[in-house]
């Protein structure tokens, strides 16, 4: 928003920075030209003055007074600066404008104004003015220059200088600052020429009268009219002997006013706190590049809005100059996150970032405007906090995944071999687990953060319960697979005897057995699904499907001895043992006194009464009739949908007859067979 001077103008010894040493150095600086403009270069040069870091502990102080009255060589003299003087052989005019130089050996800023004198030459009265309004706002301590001589000229060019002085300071400090306390400034007059007739206290006494009547003369505004000259000012006085006149005298002098600026200790110090206008050092330039500003314009100089503008300006600055170092921390550890990695003490890295770059806001911005830099600070906050909130998410999102590959490594592991208890097995991988995940994300947070990681614990836990479910199902399915396959095996002897051996309670026994094998395959699945912590719906649902495979299990055995051939076959043995041999188990020789037909006819009714009880599962004892519900689906290995009343049919009505007519024509066979050897066994 400033307007940047142009020109560059330091006159001084020491030009360009690479020959510049360690340490402070002296050169003097323009900091507002001949054609009023305010030059830059100042906040480097205060770097370069080494006083950038100074924060409070720093001074300035201004000069004041007509022109060509020595101002320039006395600061010389006091400072060590190299302010130029006149040159008195050619009593040439040095440059307007404001300069600024450092002390030697003292943390001071000190300022000389270049200026015609305007109200002897009747011109110009706007750069007086405006340099006074510059002066006073800056400086702790106003150096007013004048002759011994000039002292009771009431009406003389240094009272005006000085009514302009006191408008000035009404105008800029009239409100108190922002802490409520009285802005103070020193003016220390400086009698030069002093001839040493008239007493110091009696020239002090004649200008303290003077200035009360100034005062009194003053405009104020209303508010301002009971002040007093007192409640913004401290006067103090030294007089200096002539310097060409009274050379020794004059540097003693000089030498002696020195300490005053220099010595803490002394009463006379003059840099007393009160004074000083609580600009950070490393915030002058912009300060006083915004004084100028609202010099220039001839705004109202309204300090407590410079000082607000001040602190935001730098408060921005030190808070993105915290924030680049910050970000160059915090940078190397986006992409491990985001590629799934945990951070080792990413918390404890977090935490360093983030309070290292407060502490170093802290450190510069807290000399300033609090109210800013209180805002200022609750800004970087959110940005540090919004930063590292990814980070911290992104390493609770690892450590669930991390935590979850290590969950279900434990459960393989528990679960090798026979002889565990899967209850157990689950809760100490579930425990090792979320402990995993808690110790990380604990180390992971930060204090002055609403972080918090609930719902990834939630997530976590969610998945260690799917996990634990699905492999408690997959153990289910082996072991019900396991009773099954042992069913089968021991199921297959006694049905296939017992229907090899046929009579009417021929189910009753399969039925018997088929009963017993059942209740100890429940009873083993039963021990096996305590340690599995299943609910007793899921054991209902596994103890059905044992039931319904055992039932599968039988009725395939069934089958496979019902085959057409195998049945075929069982009638045929069945026939031909009552047809082909006597009840005493010897072959028939059949003779003509034979009744073949009577015993074809009874060994063939008899047979063929086998075909219904085979053509059921069909009890005679009604306690033993088996039955289960009938369903759509296996829901573990996704049979067909199961019909039981139809498992219990082996042959239906069709069959039934064609089995019939088939074994018939077996039987007759046989009975033709029987006939034949009658009668060639009569023809022999
Ligand atoms: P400025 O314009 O007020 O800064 O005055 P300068 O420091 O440039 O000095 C103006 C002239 O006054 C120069 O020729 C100096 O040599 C001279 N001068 C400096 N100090 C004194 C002093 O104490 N007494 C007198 N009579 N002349 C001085
Ligand atoms: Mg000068």
């Amino acid at each position: 928003p400033y307007k940047r001077g142009t020109a560059m103008a330091i006159n001084g010894h020491v030009n360009g920075d690479a020959a510049t040493p360690k340490g402070p150095n002296y050169e003097r600086v323009q900091i507002i030209n001949d054609e009023k403009q305010f030059i830059p270069e100042l906040t480097q040069q205060i770097e370069r003055w080494d006083l950038h870091s100074a924060g409070f502990d720093y001074d300035i102080v201004a000069v004041f007074g007509s022109q060509s009255t020595g101002k320039s060589t006395l600061l010389n003299r006091l400072f060590g600066t190299n302010f130029d003087v006149m040159d008195e052989t050619r009593r040439q005019q040095t440059t307007k404008g404001i300069w600024m130089c450092r002390a030697k050996g003292m943390n001071v800023m000190v300022m000389d104004v270049e200026g015609t004198d305007g109200r002897e030459r009747g011109e110009d009265q706007d750069f007086e003015r405006k340099s006074a309004l510059f002066s006073l706002a800056s400086s702790e301590v106003l150096i007013v220059n004048l002759w011994e001589h000039q002292v009771g000229l009431y009406q003389g060019a240094n009272m005006g200088l000085l009514k302009t002085v006191f408008e000035v300071n009404l105008g800029i400090f009239g409100k108190k600052t922002a802490d409520g306390r009285n802005q103070r400034t020193l003016l220390l007059f400086a009698i030069r020429d002093h001839i040493g007739t008239t007493p110091l206290a009696n020239l002090q006494a004649t200008l303290t009268a003077d200035l009360q009547k100034i005062w009194e003369t003053l405009s104020k505004p209303p508010e301002l009219q009971d002040r007093q000259l007192s409640d913004y000012f401290d006067l103090s006085f030294v007089a200096l002997p002539h310097k060409i006149l009274a050379a020794d005298k004059f540097e003693s002098e000089v030498q002696e006013l020195r300490k005053r600026f220099m010595d803490k200790g002394r009463e006379d110090y003059v840099f007393k706190p009160a004074y000083h206008k609580r600009i950070p050092a490393d915030g002058v330039a912009f300060y006083m590049e915004g004084i100028w500003e609202q010099v220039q314009t001839n705004k109202d100089l309204d300090l407590p809005t410079q000082q607000e503008l001040l602190a935001q300006f730098r408060c921005d600055e030190i808070s993105a100059a915290a924030l680049t170092e910050f970000n160059e921390q915090a940078k190397p550890q986006r992409r491990p996150i985001e590629s799934g990695k945990v951070i080792e003490n990413l918390g404890g890295m977090m935490r360093a970032w983030r309070s290292g770059a407060l502490e170093r806001y802290d450190r510069d911005a807290s000399r300033y405007h609090q109210g800013v830099y209180k805002r200022k600070r609750a800004d970087l906050v959110s940005v540090l906090d919004s930063t590292l909130s990814p980070l911290f998410l992104g390493q609770l999102k690892n450590l669930h995944k991390a935590s979850l590959v290590t969950f279900k490594k434990e459960m393989l592991e528990g679960m090798r071999g026979e002889n565990y208890n899967f209850a157990e097995v689950v809760a100490a991988a579930r425990e090792r687990c979320e402990k995993r995940f808690l110790d990380g994300a604990q180390e992971a947070l930060v204090e002055g953060t609403d972080w918090n990681y609930e719902e990834e614990l939630e997530l976590l836990r969610n998945e260690i319960r799917i996990v634990a479910d699905q492999c408690r199902k997959d153990e289910t399915k082996k072991m019900v697979n396991a009773i099954e396959r042992n069913i089968k095996k021991q199921i297959s002897d006694p049905v296939e005897i017992w229907l090899n051996k046929p009579q009417p309670d021929m189910w009753d026994e399969i039925l018997k057995v088929f009963r017993e094998l059942l209740e100890k395959a429940e009873s083993m699945y039963l021990t096996k699904a305590k340690s599995f912590n299943c609910t007793d719906e899921e054991n209902e649902t596994s103890l059905a499907i044992l039931r319904k495979r055992a039932w599968l299990a039988l009725r395939a055995k069934v089958d496979e001895q019902t085959t057409d051939a195998a049945f075929l076959t069982k009638l045929r043995t069945h026939f031909e043992e009552r047809f082909r041999y006597d009840e005493h188990g010897v072959p028939r020789v059949w003779k003509p006194s034979d009744d073949i037909d009577g015993a074809f006819k009874k060994a063939r009714d008899q047979t063929l009464e086998l075909i219904p009880l085979y053509s059921r599962i069909n009890p005679i004892d009604g306690t033993l009739e088996y039955s289960l519900p009938s369903e759509e689906s296996d829901p573990l290995s996704s049979t067909d949908e199961f019909d039981f009343p139809a498992t219990l049919v082996i042959f239906s009505e069709t069959k039934i007859l064609d089995l019939m007519s088939r074994f018939r024509r077996d039987a007759d066979a046989y009975y033709v067979e029987a006939k034949r050897s009658m009668v060639s066994s009569v023809a022999q």
